[in-house]
């Protein structure tokens, strides 16, 4: 199968001829279509993640992306539940066990027997992917494949942090939640999410393009990161915070936006070089505030989303389509935040 595979890290993908891959005990495998593209591939195509680098070097993986849609067409032994030809989604959650502690008390993606597509099972920048059948994602027809493909990790982990605020935080709807950096690729699917909830969404994003954006999108406050202490202390403080952007410094202006007892739900990922979070647990202890990490999403998760999305409540925005051979180009100005809204490559 054709494939876009990293040979040096941070080098110019190579478009190449590999084996293509045959679905194991449970799982099966998709003819893809389409694949999105997320900031977590520029990470891992720089290297710039030293666990997730160690383990695709130890199990010689070089195919990035986890935003996969196409059709079933191959079933591993024992896989049951989808058929040859069902549309499915190819997400960052490739299998979970199922059965240990973890998955048991409702967080597979923490599952220490987990695999996860691009890092230790080959993603989905390829004519084929495998991926276990319990984590497929049956995509529903009113979807097209190039709106779906973001939702596969963007669009379901933008859900999942909002969904946190009532699984986790009991902020009901109503109350205030800034979106910092509402206008990147998973914030600006989080305030759509969040105003669909009904919450009262504050955007927080950098320069005057993000923020019109974000007022398109129906935040109710669009605020350039500058202003957004004052206005929002000035509203008594954010509820909660949900925190998209991968620097230190948002996590700093989300701390500084959330009133006390609020929340603060970590998203995005910084460069591991920029170093620890600026907390003190005297800090967090005497403003009582409750930190919560999220990470993607699984099964029912994608099914509530998609409802919404259906509803016509939640929009992607896709700015840039292509195909393998542009791959390394879209990496490129993703590193240098060339353009606002998600990737989407045909395979
Ligand atoms: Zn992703
Ligand atoms: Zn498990």
């Amino acid at each position: 199968m054709r494939a876009a595979v990293v040979r040096v890290w941070g080098q110019p993908l190579v478009l190449d001829e590999v084996d293509t891959p045959h679905p194991g005990p449970g799982d099966v495998r998709v003819r893809l279509t389409v694949s999105g593209v997320c900031h977590s591939d520029v990470h891992q195509w720089k290297g710039g993640w030293p666990a997730e680098r160690a383990v695709m070097e130890s199990l010689g993986i070089r195919i990035l992306g986890h935003e996969g849609v196409g059709l079933v067409d191959e079933l591993g032994p024992g896989a049951s539940r989808l058929r040859l030809g069902d549309r499915v989604g190819v997400p960052w959650m490739n299998s979970w066990c199922g059965a240990c502690d973890v998955c048991l008390t409702g967080y597979p993606q923490w599952c220490p027997n987990s695999r996860t597509t691009s890092v230790s099972v080959n993603g989905t920048f390829a004519e084929y992917a495998t991926v276990s059948e319990r984590a497929a994602v049956p995509v529903p027809a009113t979807i097209e494949d190039a709106d779906a493909a973001p939702l596969m990790c963007a669009g379901v982990t933008a859900y999942g942090a909002v969904r946190r605020l009532v699984s986790e935080l009991r902020i009901p709807p109503g109350k205030i939640v800034a979106v910092v950096g509402g206008a990147g690729g998973l914030g600006h699917y989080a305030i759509q999410i969040a105003k669909a909830l009904g919450y009262r969404v504050a955007g927080v994003d950098v320069g005057p393009e993000r923020v019109q954006f974000m007022a398109r999108l129906g935040a109710e406050w669009a605020l350039d990161a500058s202003e957004a202490k004052d206005r929002i202390r000035k509203l008594g403080g954010a509820d909660a915070s949900l925190v998209f952007t991968p620097k230190i410094a948002g996590y700093e202006l989300a701390l500084k936006l959330t009133r006390l007892v609020g929340g603060v739900v970590a998203v995005g990922i910084p460069d591991p070089a920029e170093g620890p979070l600026p907390v003190t647990p005297s800090g967090l202890i005497s403003h009582g505030t409750r930190v919560i990490p999220t990470s993607v999403g699984v099964t029912h998760e994608f099914e509530e989303l998609f409802q919404l999305y259906d509803r016509g409540l939640v929009r992607g925005h896709v700015a840039r389509r292509g195909t393998l051979g542009d791959l390394s180009t879209i990496l490129q100005d993703m590193a240098e935040a060339k353009y606002v809204g998600r990737a989407v490559v045909s395979l």
